[in-house]
C-alpha cells in the first residue's frame, strides 16, 4: 500500500492546512457562512403588510426558540438552558412590541429597519448600564434581533445542519464551533487560524477532526463536495480520485481498529519501561466532556477552562448558579481532583468588553479583567469554595505575569473565605491555588512564583505565543509557532527546575502536552503530570509505555544544549527511529 506521502505528492486535489484534531473522514462538505445582514431602510407603502410579516416573523422566531429550549433542556442542565427560556420571554414584551409596531406605521419604513433600530436602542441602554447583569442580557438580545430580521428576510438559519457534513467556513469563534457540534458534524475546515487557537481546542475535546489555516478552502470547496479530512497531516483532498477513496476508507479502518486496541489500556498505568510513573489528567473545555474524562483512565481534571462556560450560556452566571455547575464537576470526578481555572476572558475567548481593543491578546485579559472587576472575581471564588466541600477542588490563576497579581488574588480569596465562615458555610479552608506560567515574566521568575503558591501549570500554547511573539490563532505566521524551538525547551527547563527546587508540583496543560512527538523530551525535563484533551489520553499512555525514562532525560539534556528548531525535533525524531517507538499516523 502507498503511503500518505505518496498520496499527497501526486494529488492534484489537495488543499494544505494545520492538522487540528486528528481523525480521517470522507463525507459530504457543507459551507458555513456567518453573513452579515443587510438591513434595508425602504419606505413601505403596505402597511398592513409590513405589520403581517412582522407578526410571523415573531411567530416563526418562537417557534424556532421553542425548539432550541426542548433541546437544551435535554442536553444541558437547568442553568445552561434558561438563557432561551429568558429569550423567549422577550419575544413576548407587550411594550417592545407595540413601539416598533406604531413606528412602522408612523414612520412607514421597512420593518427590518425599524427592529433593528429599536432593539438596538434598547441594547445601548443595557451596554451603558452599570450592571453586569443587565450588560449581559445586551447578548441575548443581539441573538434575538438577528433571528427576527433573518426570519424577515425568510433567510435559512445557518447553524442548523439536519444531516452528517463536514463544516467549512473562513473562521470559527469558540461559540460557533459549540453550537455546531451539537448538529451532525463529521469535521471542520477553516480558512484561517492555527493549532491552538481556541476553536482548534474544542474541536480536539468533542473529539471532532479539523483541519485550520487552509487560506482558500471556502473558495475551492463547493457546497455539497464530497471531500476527505485528514487531521492527522492536514490535508484536505476535493473530490477525490477512486484511488484516493479506497486508500482512506482503509486508513479508516485501521484507525477504528487501532482505537480498539487502545482501549484496552484504559486502565494501565502511564508508566515507562523504566518504571517512572507520569500521571495524565484531562483537559475539560465543554460541558460534555466530562462523561469522556471518567471512561479515559484520566486521573482527575488537570485543567477545567471555565471560561467555556460563558461561551455555552452567552452569559455570566450568578453565584448559586457557578456554585452548582462546580458542585456536580467535583461530584461526578471525585475521588480525583479537578483544578477549576478561574475565567480566562479575553483574547480570542469570551468577549467581556464593549469595545475591541487593539492587541486583545496583550490587553485586558485573565487575571487583569478579573482584578480590574473584583465583583465578578469574588462571585466566582465564592462559588468555587462554595462547591469545595469534597476537598477535591484546586484554584488556578490565568494569565499571571507579576507577584502583585498572586498577591492581590489571594488577599481577595481571604476576604471570600472570611465572608463564608461569617455566613457559617461549609468550605475547603485548605484548597490549594496554583497558577498557569504561560507568561515570560512568570517564566523568568518562576522560583518566586513557585514560593507563593501550591503548584504550577505549565501553559504552552500561550507560553509559545509571548514567547516567539506569534499570535497563536494566526496561520499566516503559523511556521513561528514552534513547540521546538530551543528557547521553549530552555523555558521548560528553568520552570520545572524551578518549581523542583521549591518542591512544588509542576504540570503541563498546553496543546504540547498531547503531542505524541513531545512526550520523552517533556518526561525527560522533568514535567511528571501531563494535562491534555480526553481523547488523546490512550494515545499518550501508548507512546510512554514504549520508552525507558532515563533515556528521555539523557535526550532532554541534549536538546537544552541545541541551538534551531530543527536540530531539536531532528534529534526527538531519531529518538523515535532508535527506540523504536511508532506514533499514530506510522500505524494506520
Ligand atoms: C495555555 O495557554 O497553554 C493554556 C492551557 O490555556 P489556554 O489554551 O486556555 O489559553
Ligand atoms: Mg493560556
Amino acid at each position: 500500500m502507498k503511503s500518505f506521502q505518496e498520496i499527497y505528492r501526486a494529488a492534484e486535489n489537495k488543499i494544505a492546512g494545520i492538522g487540528a484534531a486528528p481523525g480521517i473522514i470522507i463525507g459530504e462538505a457543507y459551507l458555513y457562512t456567518k453573513e452579515k445582514l443587510q438591513i434595508s431602510k425602504a419606505d413601505i407603502e403596505d402597511i398592513p403588510k409590513a405589520k403581517k410579516d412582522l407578526t410571523e416573523a415573531i411567530a416563526k422566531s418562537k417557534k424556532e426558540l421553542y425548539k432550541i429550549f426542548s433541546i437544551a433542556r435535554e442536553k444541558m442542565d437547568e442553568v445552561r438552558a434558561a438563557i432561551f427560556e429568558a429569550q423567549l420571554m422577550i419575544l413576548d414584551d407587550p411594550i417592545l412590541l407595540d413601539e416598533i409596531g406604531k413606528r412602522i406605521e408612523i414612520e412607514r419604513k421597512s420593518p427590518e429597519y425599524i427592529v433593528d433600530d429599536e432593539i438596538s436602542k434598547y441594547q445601548s441602554k443595557m451596554i451603558l448600564s452599570h450592571e453586569s447583569y443587565m450588560k449581559e442580557r445586551a447578548l441575548d438580545i443581539e441573538d434575538i434581533k438577528q433571528r427576527i430580521i433573518r426570519n424577515l428576510q425568510k433567510k435559512r438559519w445557518e447553524s442548523k445542519i439536519d444531516h452528517n457534513v463536514i463544516v467549512v467556513s473562513e473562521t470559527l469563534t469558540p461559540a460557533d464551533t459549540i453550537l455546531l457540534s451539537r448538529n451532525k458534524v463529521l469535521a471542520f475546515i477553516t480558512d484561517h487560524g492555527g493549532l491552538t487557537s481556541h476553536a482548534a481546542i474544542i474541536s480536539r475535546s468533542l473529539n471532532i477532526p479539523a483541519v485550520v489555516g487552509t487560506h482558500n478552502s471556502t473558495i475551492l470547496i463547493k457546497d455539497g463536495d464530497e471531500i476527505i479530512v485528514d487531521g492527522f497531516y492536514g490535508y484536505i483532498l476535493t473530490k477525490p480520485t477512486p484511488e484516493q477513496k479506497e486508500f482512506f476508507i482503509e486508513k479508516r479502518r485501521r484507525l477504528i481498529e487501532l482505537q480498539k486496541e487502545l482501549e484496552e489500556l484504559k486502565d494501565e498505568k502511564a508508566v515507562t519501561k523504566d518504571g517512572k510513573e507520569i500521571k495524565l489528567s484531562a483537559n475539560v473545555d465543554v460541558s460534555g466532556e466530562i462523561d469522556l474524562v471518567v471512561t479515559s483512565g484520566a486521573s482527575g481534571i488537570g485543567l477545567y477552562r471555565s471560561e467555556q462556560i460563558l461561551n455555552e450560556l452567552g452569559e455570566f452566571p450568578n453565584e448559586d448558579e457557578q456554585a452548582k455547575i462546580y458542585s456536580k464537576l467535583s461530584s461526578r470526578i471525585y475521588p480525583n481532583t479537578i483544578t477549576i481555572r478561574v475565567f480566562d476572558i479575553g483574547g480570542d475567548k469570551f468577549r467581556f468588553l464593549d469595545f475591541e481593543e487593539p492587541n486583545p491578546f496583550l490587553g485586558l485579559r485573565g487575571i487583569r479583567l478579573l482584578l480590574e472587576n473584583p465583583a465578578l472575581f469574588k462571585t466566582q471564588i465564592r462559588a468555587i469554595l462554595k462547591a469545595s466541600d469534597n476537598r477535591n477542588i484546586k484554584m488556578m490563576l490565568p494569565m499571571i505575569s507579576t507577584l502583585k497579581e498572586v498577591k492581590e488574588s489571594k488577599r481577595l480569596i481571604e476576604e471570600c473565605k472570611q465572608e463564608l465562615r461569617d455566613e457559617k458555610l461549609n468550605f475547603d479552608e485548605d484548597i490549594e491555588l496554583g497558577i498557569m506560567i504561560e507568561v515570560p515574566s512568570a517564566a523568568v521568575m518562576a522560583k518566586e512564583f513557585a514560593r507563593e503558591v501550591d503548584f504550577l501549570s505549565i501553559g504552552t500554547n500561550d507560553l509559545i505565543q509571548y514567547l516567539m511573539a506569534v499570535d497563536r490563532g494566526n496561520d499566516l505566521v503559523s511556521n513561528l509557532y514552534q513547540e521546538f524551538s530551543p528557547v521553549v525547551v530552555r523555558t521548560l527547563k528553568h520552570i520545572v527546575d524551578e518549581a523542583k527546587k521549591a518542591k512544588k508540583p509542576v504540570s503541563l496543560c498546553g496543546e504540547m502536552a498531547a503531542d505524541t512527538l513531545a512526550m520523552p523530551l517533556l518526561i525527560g525535563l522533568g514535567v511528571d503530570i501531563l494535562s491534555m484533551s480526553p481523547a488523546t489520553i490512550p494515545y499518550a499512555k501508548r507512546i510512554i509505555r514504549s520508552f525507558d525514562y532515563k533515556k528521555a532525560k539523557r535526550l532532554a539534556n541534549k536538546c537544552n544544549l541545541l541551538n534551531t528548531e530543527e536540530e531539536v525535533k531532528e534529534t526527538i525524531e531519531k529518538f523515535f527511529t532508535d527506540n523504536k517507538i511508532t506514533r499514530t499516523r506510522q500505524i494506520i
